[in-house]
């Protein structure tokens, strides 16, 4: 399938207020964001129209930016409703949702408190990578790069300069034929994959990396908490790498890879097994629902 290039695009995207043809939604070449990284975005998946976890999306968009020392200039409820805009105009109702806040063009120096604060919000079609052979599992490789302590990052946000090392790991890893990496923490620890976290089974129990330098992310919490409900015993806590033989299941959880087994990590194997299973059908039939459904269940 060809590739459609993301600036050359049919649809519409939301900027600063006003809905913009997607080939003219451009920014300046002297935009702080590109030149210092001063970014922050979501990744928000939309199904049956819904926009599943919406709100707190959002909050965590306006909490990345703070992390990051700006105030988008918009509330709450009006980012919400742009986004759900977006999507109307684009009649899409299952897609991937992006917005992102960036710092402007006043000032180009290390120094940028006179910047404006712009947001912008995009959507398209971005159907699960691995489909009906989502159950095979995903390759790891070992990333070259090192989740940084949080005083060496503003790790709690979902700061576009932090995909950085996110990339070059990524990178690395598909150049040695996998699919994605697994990152170490700092002090060598294991902590997610360049875009999902990481869950283990051992001893038919859950275990995850405590999140202290990496995002918590908001599947990786819909997923404990489905868990949870099913009687499952789940685990936050350190998780070394001579551990990793021990897990009989390894699964990554996003907003893009959703529940995605995974059947290898730099040569140790595994065969997706029933915890993810029942893991990964919960979770798309929660996404599934429409809000009241949801809150109906959690009473
Ligand atoms: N870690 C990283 C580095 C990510 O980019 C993502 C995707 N946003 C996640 C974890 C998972 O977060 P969420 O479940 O909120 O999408």
């Amino acid at each position: 399938m060809a590739l459609v290039p993301f600036d050359d695009r049919d649809g519409l995207i939301w900027m600063d207020g006003a809905m913009v043809p997607w080939r003219d939604a451009k920014l300046h070449v002297l935009s702080h964001g590109l030149h210092y990284a001063s970014g922050v975005f979501e990744g928000e998946r939309a199904y049956s129209g819904h926009i599943f976890k919406l709100r707190e999306h959002t909050e965590r968009l306006i909490a990345s930016g703070r992390i990051l020392g700006f105030e988008i200039p918009w509330s709450a409820e009006q980012i919400d409703a742009a986004c759900r805009e977006v999507l109307t105009a684009n009649n899409l109702t299952d897609a991937y949702v992006r917005p992102i806040a960036w710092r402007g063009t006043e000032q180009l120096s290390v120094s940028a408190q006179q910047t404006k604060i712009h947001l912008a919000i995009a959507c398209w079609a971005w159907p699960n990578l691995f489909g009906a052979d989502r159950m095979k599992g995903v390759r790891l490789g070992m990333a070259p790069w090192k989740r940084p302590h949080p005083e060496t990052a503003p790790t709690a946000s979902k700061a576009a300069g932090l995909y950085m090392i996110g990339t070059l790991s990524k990178h690395a890893a598909e150049a040695a034929g996998f699919d994605d990496a697994l990152m170490l923490d700092w002090r060598g620890r294991v902590s997610e994959a360049t875009g999902a976290n990481i869950f283990f089974v051992m001893d038919g129990e859950i275990h995850t990396p405590t999140p202290d330098c990496f995002l918590d992310g908001i599947t990786r919490r819909t997923v404990m908490s489905i868990a949870r409900r099913n009687q499952m015993k789940v685990i936050e806590r350190a998780i070394e790498l001579e551990e990793l033989p021990r897990a009989t299941e390894v699964f990554l959880s996003g907003t893009a890879a959703e529940v995605t087994p995974v059947r290898e990590i730099a040569g140790q194997t595994y065969t997706p097994g029933p915890i993810t299973e029942t893991l990964l059908r919960e979770y798309d039939g929660l996404v599934r629902m429409t809000p009241a459904e949801v809150s109906s269940r959690a009473a």
